[in-house]
This record gives C-alpha cells, structure tokens and sequence, in this order.
C-alpha cells in the first residue's frame, strides 16, 4: 500500500469536488486518521504533507504524540473522551472533535495549560438520533453550544457527525446538509462565530465538501483498508 500515491490521488479527487463547488482549496482541512497505524505510516503522510491527523483512543493517541513530539503535527481527538483522560488530552491535543458532554467539557477547559491557546473544540451531533450512538441530539444542540461557548479555555469552532452510511451521494449530502443548517442556526440564535464542519469520511466525503464540509476526515483512502 503505497500512502504517498494514496495522498496525490486523493487530493485530486478532493481538488475537483471543490472546483465543482465554487470552493477555494484554503476553505478544506484533510485531516489524516490513523487509527490502528504505526508510526511508520504516519511518518509515511506526513513526508506526503499532511499535518493533521485524528486518533480514537487515547492510549494509542498518546505513543504517537510523544514519538512525534519534535514535528510540527497537529493532533486531533475524534473518538470518545473518558474522564480520566480528560486532563491529559487538554494538556497533549490541539482539536477534539467528539464533545457530548459536559462533565468533559468541563475538565477539559479546566486543565486546558494556559501556556496554550484556547482548544479547538466541536460538538458531536447525533444527526440519526440513535441511541446507541455518541453524540448530543439536534434538539439539544443549542443549550449545548450556548454552554459550551462560556467555557474559557474552550474555544468552539463547529459542529461534527459521523452519519449513518448510506451508499447514494444525494442521500449522503442531504445528512451533510443538515448538520450545516445546524451550524447556522447556532450562531444565528446565539450570536457563536462557529467556523468548522467536521463531516465526511472515505466513503463520502465528495458529498460532504459539497455541504459545506471545512474538516474531513479519512481513514482508509489514506492508508489502506483496517486490518482489525
Ligand atoms: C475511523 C474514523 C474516520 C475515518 O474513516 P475512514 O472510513 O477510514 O475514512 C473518520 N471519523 C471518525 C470519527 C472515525 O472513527
């Protein structure tokens, strides 16, 4: 599996979606996953120009921060937050894109070093509204952000989902839609200056970028299939 080939293909790919869309190439952040990767992979995309990259559990997040800690990498949580690790992630991380709590909210913005900007955060939404799904509901999305928004080491960039896969693009951009009329009615309603969309994987991220999407994030087009 060649990672750089991945990379130069799929900027092309996502290059087009933007023209496509009247979008500038500034207005998108391809942001690498690499869960279940070593740092050979990851070495691998950051010599291919990637700067940002998204870990899910944070016992594996933090051996790679620290092998990595001499490189100008720019790391993001997107999986869910256990307390415990709370305050570790505050001091370690420049994004979590997974907040649904406010209990984690919290300890975040309370261990957050002052030596350090404010942390990029966005809100999970539960667009499906599945139970068995992390994630705040549209209804409660507001109250939420409003929250939020107090937290002073905290600075609130945006909305995040991950919807239920569909295979047909109108479909999926539908979905994509909605989460971006989420976002504007928060700010409206609130007065936020929430900027971030962080919506769009391997499998449909064309149909994100044509939604707004400012953040994607991909896994496997990067590195290949999971092996789990
Ligand atoms: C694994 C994961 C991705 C990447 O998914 P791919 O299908 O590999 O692109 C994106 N976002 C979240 C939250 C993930 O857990």
């Amino acid at each position: 599996m060649n990672i750089h080939s991945n990379i130069i293909h799929l900027q092309k790919k996502i290059s087009i979606a933007l023209a496509e869309n009247q979008r500038s190439p500034a207005s998108l952040l391809l942001l690498a996953v690499s869960k279940g990767q070593n740092t050979q992979a990851i070495a691998s995309a950051f010599d291919a120009g990637i700067r940002d990259f998204g870990e899910n559990y944070w016992q594996e997040a933090l051996i790679k921060i620290k092998h990595f800690a001499e490189f100008p990498i720019l790391w993001h949580i997107i999986g869910s937050i256990q307390s415990n690790k709370a305050a570790q992630i505050a001091q370690s991380v420049h994004w979590v894109h997974t907040l649904d709590r406010e209990k984690i909210a919290r300890l975040l913005s309370t261990h957050r070093p002052t030596h350090l900007a404010p942390l990029n955060v966005c809100i999970e939404i539960n667009l499906d509204e599945e139970s068995s799904k992390s994630g705040i509901s549209c209804q409660e999305a507001l109250d939420f952000a409003q929250f939020v928004s107090t937290l002073p080491r905290l600075k609130l960039r945006g909305l995040m989902a991950i919807p239920t896969p569909v295979s047909d693009p109108d479909l999926q951009y539908q979905r994509f839609l909605h989460l971006a009329q989420l976002l504007s009615l928060c700010n409206e309603k609130i007065g936020l200056e929430m900027d971030t969309l962080s919506m769009g994987m391997s499998a449909d991220y064309c149909a994100a970028i044509r939604a707004g999407s400012t953040i994607i994030r991909i896994g496997q087009a990067i590195f290949g299939p999971r092996a789990l």
